[in-house]
């Protein structure tokens, strides 16, 4: 059978007779929007977090822009992103009337690199969003501590990481706000749309209850704009039932990660590297490697699927472009890396099967 990059199947194979009773409930209440599964999976999620409010909304590219909307971020404003990852980070920022300025990322990690961050602080930066890219946070001791210098607000792009920690305490614990998505392939996904806020602060918690909701203040008053930004109670039921096995899931994939680090250990090519303190949720396990392409190209000849996150530089994509902007470590990223197969599913015959194919492609 062909390798998947993402192995749903196989994850629903093990799941099928609880989604389909937890979907069944749904449609038995019928309370589609809203319903009690999602007031559920929100306490669920809270409680694992460690943070006194999770609020579900309708993507993690909504997630970000409410943040945003929440903390009154707009027109005027900069909000500093990482020059390397996914486009919905510096989209939200610019979604909201305000200005993405981009950040250089360390070159092992490929974390936003709180050095140099500060020169990049004017009078019109009002929040730094790092990224938890791949499963792991960012330096977010060192984050938090220059934004506490120059009160700016930090909002953490966790689309990819819940679940994971840093020196013992939850990714979307460590910042004033954080975002979360249940894109289908990410570690904790449904199936659709889906995602969810988390923050201690009661007053953002309740503003962003009203801005899920249209700016709702409670029997259709809408004292302020707001989106249609909620979570399905069918995608909340779905989570409720995979959160059940997700420790298990995250365990699988570290194990996955770990044998992945074993069998490419002196390969010509650079392992991903975990920030010291970092517990990874390895929502891709992603390699640096010079000829990259024509390695990828040889994978796929041998029927080993890979991807490339990310292609290009976050402010050389035309949506969201700074065109004088040049952050030579992200550019040498966007060259290097690429993304092996990544599910808790993988098996070993299959590593080891990546693992000779990824040994022949780098011989000449
Ligand atoms: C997936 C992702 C998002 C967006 O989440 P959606 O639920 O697809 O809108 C944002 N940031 C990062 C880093 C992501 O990987």
């Amino acid at each position: 059978m062909a390798m998947a990059f993402v192995d749903l199947a196989a994850q629903q194979a093990r799941l099928k007779p609880r989604l389909d009773a937890a979907m069944q409930r749904v449609l038995a209440h019928g309370c589609y929007v809203q319903g009690p599964e999602v007031a559920e999976l929100e306490q669920r999620l809270a409680a694992r977090a460690g943070v006194a409010h999770c609020i579900a909304c309708g993507s993690g590219t909504a997630a970000l822009q409410l943040a945003q909307m929440g903390l009154g971020i707009g027109p005027g404003d900069e909000v500093i992103v990482p020059g390397f990852g996914f486009v919905a980070s510096p989209e939200s920022v610019a979604l909201c009337g305000a200005r993405p300025v981009y950040a250089e990322i360390e070159p092992g990690s490929l974390l936003l690199d709180p050095q140099g961050l500060e020169a990049l602080i004017t009078p019109r930066t009002r929040a730094i969003m790092p990224v938890s890219l791949f499963g792991q946070c960012a330096d977010m001791q060192a984050i938090n501590d220059l934004a506490e210098r120059h009160a700016l607000i930090v909002i953490e792009d966790a689309a990819q990481s819940f679940g994971a920690r840093r020196h013992g305490r939850a990714s979307c614990a460590l910042s004033r706000v954080a975002c979360t998505s249940f894109f289908p392939s990410k570690p904790l996904g449904c199936y659709g749309d889906g995602g969810a806020l988390f923050t201690d602060d009661d007053d953002l918690a309740e503003q962003l209850r009203r801005l899920i909701n249209h700016g709702d203040a409670g029997r259709y008053q809408h004292l302020q704009l707001g989106m249609n930004s909620r979570l399905d109670t069918l995608q909340a039921a779905i989570l409720l039932v995979k959160l059940a096995v997700f420790d298990d899931e995250v365990a699988q994939r570290q194990g996955v990660a770990e044998r992945y680090d074993a069998l490419l250990d002196g390969l010509a090519l650079d392992l991903p590297q975990r920030l010291p303190g970092n517990t990874s949720v390895h929502a891709q396990y992603t390699l640096q490697l010079e000829g990259r392409d024509e390695v990828a190209a040889r994978l796929l000849e041998a029927g080993i699927p890979t991807a490339i996150h990310y292609p290009r530089p976050l402010y050389r994509q035309p949506a969201v472009a700074d065109p004088s902007c040049r952050l030579p470590i992200c550019e040498a990223a966007c060259a290097r890396v690429l993304s092996l197969p990544m599910h808790p599913y993988l098996e070993s015959a299959q590593q080891r099967r990546v693992a000779e194919a990824l040994q022949q492609a780098l011989s000449p």
